[in-house]
């Protein structure tokens, strides 16, 4: 051997670490948003139970369903709700209301929620 050459002809000496190609394709899987959702969803229906709420905290007539397709309408957008005292800020609402509400704009939406959420029973509002 009288040329011995570490490093094949052609290639860098040092390669960049981490740069090796596409990152393997990983199926789709729900995201932190739906893992916050879950988890405020759980702490309300604790909530919700500790103060004796059933049914819907709306009741908008005529349409209110009371206590069918039950779920939790926010005070914002959807897009708006960011910080855990926004993913709170929300009232139990059969579907018939909670469509309603969603048509209202923002700031209404956040009126009526925040009135809801003040007429509850005076334990539930930490
Ligand atoms: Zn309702």
């Amino acid at each position: 051997m009288s040329s011995f050459n570490p490093v094949p002809k052609g290639e860098a000496f040092f390669k960049v670490e981490g740069k090796t190609g596409p990152k393997p394709k990983k199926p789709l899987k729900s995201g932190k948003r739906t893992a916050k959702r879950r988890a405020v969803v759980v702490k309300m229906k604790k909530l919700c139970a500790s103060i004796g709420v059933a049914s819907c905290e709306l009741k908008m007539e005529p349409g209110c369903l009371r206590d069918w397709a039950l779920g939790f309408a926010h005070s914002r957008k959807s897009r708006n709700i960011v910080t855990d005292a926004h993913w709170e800020e929300c009232a139990l609402a059969c579907i018939k209301c909670h469509e309603r509400i969603e048509l209202l704009p923002e700031q209404d939406m956040g009126d009526v929620i925040r009135k809801v959420i003040a007429n509850r029973p005076k334990s539930v509002n930490r």
